[in-house]
């Protein structure tokens, strides 16, 4: 019996050190993938972070690494630093100029000019290890050479204030895609809100003007974020762009029901128009609550993948602009885990080279070709007709031409 009792622990034992050691397998397995592909991550608030910490200063701020500098040691919402996107294996980041709500008619444009500019000083400070990146192409090039390609997403229609102009000039300042709305309804597009019980919708998903700012963003070559909006305006901008969407950071809404998830019927339409869901690992949209594990994220993955298929997933973790992370995926050095448990479910080399980067990849190329298209077919931009009365979303402090017609000779 005694002997009977040692051979079970014995086996026992041994079971969890091949385990372990399948895990390490993994882990490498994961890496080597990383190495091949680049991983790129669809949403991080670092910007609005340094904006709050040190007023967009970043003469003393010690990016190489933060886990030794105040206040960021301290912060939950502190998840990213060079060192740990180099642990990490972050290819690409899609940095947010995340523009709040409470500035939308007042000073949300220089608000996000001022993150814009942030980022770019960020970046070309840090020359050696990143580069700014306005092209799909550019995404493959930084990750042969070792430099985390940085590329600059707007989040809140808001911060064009209503304007096609500042939409045009955002890209020419790099930006390569613009959150419709954050979590405020603009005068052209409703926000996630709209859809939660007791909300009256604003526009019913997006105005004809919401619809011109989708055009011309396909014919910009800016991808059209689709994280934050309503139900309708998901659908109201599928519908009118010419060029896949995306949702920079959301998560699936059959799993955790909050508005900022996307439900299944809008994961259907995604696929058919060749989009894709970057999967957020806020615990509030992954399990509904305040604590979440790398398996809920999993979860997440595997349901935007059964759903919309494999071609229409990645990741938009959200990292910095959140102060709860999943157990498991901490901070930006973990998604080699992420990938490492993915491998253990039987997801392909393929697959999660797809999850990586490639589908996103995929979607930057075909939105720059459909911007290619709409030029090769003559397509001018949209010229809006400025306005000399007040309109909606611009009744603010703004400079009024009939004021200085009236005191011009
Ligand atoms: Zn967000």
């Amino acid at each position: 019996m005694r002997m009977v009792m040692g051979v079970m622990v014995l086996g026992q034992l041994l079971m969890r050190i091949l385990l372990a050691a399948h895990a390490v397998d993994r882990l490498a397995a994961a890496r080597r993938i990383l190495r091949d592909v680049p991983l790129i991550d669809g949403h991080n608030d670092l910007p609005w972070n340094i904006r709050k910490f040190l007023k967009n200063q970043l003469r003393d701020f010690r990016f190489e690494d933060l886990k030794g500098s105040q206040p960021w040691s301290q912060s939950a919402w502190s998840h990213t630093d060079l060192r740990r996107l180099k642990e990490g294996m972050v290819a690409a980041q899609f940095w947010s100029a995340y523009v709040p709500c409470s500035s939308q008619h007042l000073d949300s444009v220089q608000l996000a000019l001022e993150q814009i500019d942030l980022i770019r000083r960020l970046v070309n400070k840090h020359s050696q290890h990143m580069v700014v990146v306005t092209t799909a192409e550019g995404i493959e090039k930084a990750h042969k050479e070792h430099r985390l390609a940085s590329l600059i997403g707007v989040e809140g229609g808001h911060a064009v204030g209503t304007s096609l102009a500042v939409l045009r000039m955002f890209y020419e300042l790099g930006t390569r895609y613009l959150t419709l709305t954050h979590t405020c309804n603009t005068p052209w597009a409703d926000c996630s809100t709209a859809d939660e019980p007791g909300q009256v919708p604003h526009v019913g998903g997006l105005s004809r003007f919401g619809k011109s700012v989708v055009w011309e963003m396909n014919r910009l070559g800016m991808m059209v974020d689709l994280s934050h909006v309503s139900v309708p305006t998901m659908l109201d901008a599928m519908a009118v762009s010419k060029a896949p969407v995306i949702f920079s950071h959301s998560s699936a809404h059959a799993l955790c029901n909050s508005s900022r998830n996307v439900p299944d019927h809008a994961l259907r339409l995604l696929a058919q128009s060749g989009g894709i869901v970057m999967v957020s690992f806020y615990p509030h949209f992954v399990s509904c609550g305040e604590r979440s594990t790398l398996d809920d994220v999993v979860a997440h993955i595997n349901h935007v993948r059964k759903v919309a298929g494999t071609n229409h997933v990645g990741l938009g973790a959200g990292y910095d602009g959140i102060n709860l992370t999943p157990a498991g995926l901490e901070d930006v050095s973990k998604y080699p885990e992420l990938f490492a448990e993915l491998l253990a479910q039987g997801w392909s080399e393929g697959d999660i080279q797809k999850l990586a980067g490639l589908n996103l990849i995929r979607v930057f190329k075909s939105v720059e070709q459909i911007r290619d298209r709409m030029a090769a077919d003559g397509m001018e931009p949209l010229e809006e007709d400025i306005p000399n009365e007040d309109i909606l979303g611009r009744d603010y402090c703004r400079y009024n031409l009939k004021h200085h017609l009236a005191i011009t000779p």
